[in-house]
């Protein structure tokens, strides 16, 4: 406020508000509605999102994406066996795998209890895909030290191939149901979708 012409003040008077704490909250609200609490990976908002633009992407350049859905196999077993403590440290472990073993440019976020998506993106034939799902895969079934007990646990994995006119959901739905496959064919496996099928 210009308080130039009152004697008293002969000047400008200037109010400011420290807002660091209130800006803090903000930030920490907006990360808690899209990373998952536990393993700090993004959550499903922002698997979406990267996935959407992925396709995009791959719709204007011509490269091909990939959509991964990884679930654990018997995670049951672990809470029965050692208790959610160490299921929970458990799962905290697989998402360190699983993002040291995907390409540094790959987005790996939880989807749901025991299932992470991987998305790559710029994939240069169906065996890189591969290659990155092994590697995750192997990693993920090494022993891990779970309150003192080595556990050992395996991953089926679905892989779906983007194709140029398919939507975010029609890609997750097909990598999902790869998973499922894997899981029928016994765990442990990786099925790749290469291509979706026409009806
Ligand atoms: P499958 O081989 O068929 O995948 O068997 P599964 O035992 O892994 O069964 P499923 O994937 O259907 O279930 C996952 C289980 O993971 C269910 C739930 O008890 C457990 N779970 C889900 N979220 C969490 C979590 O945040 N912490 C812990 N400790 N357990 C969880
Ligand atoms: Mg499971």
């Amino acid at each position: 406020t210009n308080l130039d012409d009152d004697a008293a003040v002969s000047g400008l008077v200037i109010t400011a508000h420290d807002v660091t704490a209130q800006k803090a909250v903000e930030d920490r609200l907006a990360h808690q509605a899209t990373h998952d609490p536990l393993t700090l990976l993004p959550n499903r908002v922002i698997v979406d999102d990267r996935l959407s633009h992925a396709l995009q992407r791959s719709r204007r350049d011509g490269s091909r994406a990939a959509a991964m859905f990884l679930d654990i196999d018997e995670f049951k077993v672990v809470n029965d066996t050692w208790g959610h403590a160490a299921g929970d440290q458990l799962l905290r472990e697989v998402a360190d795998r699983v993002q040291r073993a995907a390409r540094s440019a790959d987005t790996v976020g939880r989807y749901g209890g025991d299932e992470f998506v991987v998305i790559c993106e710029n994939l240069a034939s169906v065996a890189e895909a591969l290659v990155v799902a092994e590697r995750i895969r192997d990693e993920v079934g090494r022993p891990a030290l779970v309150e003192g007990a080595e556990v050992v646990v395996g991953t089926s994995i679905g892989v779906a191939l983007s194709s140029p006119d398919e939507g975010t959901q029609d890609l997750i739905g097909r990598a999902d149901a790869a998973m499922y496959e894997a899981k029928a064919q016994g765990r442990g496996r990786i099925v790749v979708d290469a291509e979706p099928t026409t009806v």
